[in-house]
């Protein structure tokens, strides 16, 4: 018994905690399930170019339509996906479903545009990870030069020479990588010259403080300066206002993404904004050009 143990110890193991942990085990059984329940969507996010509007990519954001508790967001359902290695199956899915959405629209006429793909850290170290991601490319007939894999700093911090192996492999094969999230971790600038990083993706707290003071612009001018002396492309996330943009594009930032431009939509309403443009190229919306 807890209390045996005398004051000023917690107790191991209190009523809440038993029912967080009883809800956990459920979440992973529903886990495990839904894949074959088809319970998982993804939503699109289109990457855009500040100059123009022009929908230069889509990034695939992973939905969980859960039969009793609605739509969970990824932060809910990702790490625990990690800890039961179900992560694995599952981004395989991702991947292999978004390949299959970009060769329709790419089938259907739309210009060439980047799929980015979020990857977690448990599958980069996963042995058959590169083999996985070449098949997928494979068998659903895209370019590699249309898939960016985006991973994230923690990921680099390790520094183990598998993944440096992985990364340089997949960047051979012609596939994109971006480092999400950027600034937020342990940044060490020795990493960056190292792997084969082509897109530097600015972390949204960094735009979202843009006005805060006077050295948060000086931040992302100088993740900019970054980006563009190692020849890498940079795209700004989280944009959310006009006044945003607008100082985003005094900077020089070439690209972004946020709920200004659009929020992340389901397949059929990405596949008809991206086919709304015929033979133009695509733009997110008119409205939004400045
Ligand atoms: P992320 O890769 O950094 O994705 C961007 C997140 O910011 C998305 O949240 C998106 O909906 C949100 N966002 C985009 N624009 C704005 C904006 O203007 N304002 C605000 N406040 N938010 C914006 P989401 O979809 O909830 O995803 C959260 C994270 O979950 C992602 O962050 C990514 O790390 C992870 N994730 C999503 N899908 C997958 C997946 O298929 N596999 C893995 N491993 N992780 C995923
Ligand atoms: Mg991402
Ligand atoms: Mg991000
Ligand atoms: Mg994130």
């Amino acid at each position: 018994q807890a209390k045996a143990l005398g004051r000023g110890r917690c107790e191991v193991f209190s009523p809440a905690m038993r029912l967080r942990a009883v809800a956990l085990v459920r979440l992973e059984a529903d886990l495990r399930a839904a894949l074959e329940r088809d319970e998982f969507h993804i939503h699109y996010q289109p990457i855009v170019s500040l100059k123009d509007s022009r929908i230069v990519g889509m990034e695939a954001l992973l939905r969980w339509q859960h039969p009793h508790q609605g739509l969970i967001a990824p932060s809910d359902f990702i790490p625990l996906a990690e800890d039961t290695g179900l992560i694995l199956p599952m981004g395989e899915w991702v991947l292999r479903t978004a390949c299959g959405h970009l060769k329709t629209w790419l089938d259907n006429g739309v210009p060439p545009l980047r799929l980015a793909v979020n990857i977690s850290p448990v599958q980069l170290k996963d042995p058959g990870f590169t083999d996985m991601v070449t098949t997928v490319i494979k068998e659903s007939g895209i370019k590699p030069d249309n898939l960016e894999l985006e991973i994230t700093e923690t990921v680099l911090m390790e520094q183990t020479s598998s993944i440096v192996e992985v990364l340089l492999k997949l960047k051979a094969f012609g596939i994109h990588i971006s480092l999400d999230d950027f600034g937020t971790g342990y940044s060490s600038l020795n990493y960056l010259q190292n792997l084969p990083i082509d897109t530097l993706k600015i972390d949204r707290s960094f735009i979202r403080k843009l006005f805060f003071n006077q050295e948060q612009p000086k931040i992302i001018e100088t993740i900019l300066t970054l980006g563009n002396n190692l020849g890498m492309e940079v795209i700004a996330e989280g944009i959310e206002t006009t006044e945003q943009l607008k100082k985003l594009q005094a900077m020089k930032c070439r690209q972004g993404q946020g709920f200004f431009f659009s929020r992340p939509m389901d397949e059929s309403a990405a596949a008809s904004l991206l086919s709304s443009f015929p033979g133009a190229k695509t733009k997110v919306a008119p409205e939004r050009l400045l």
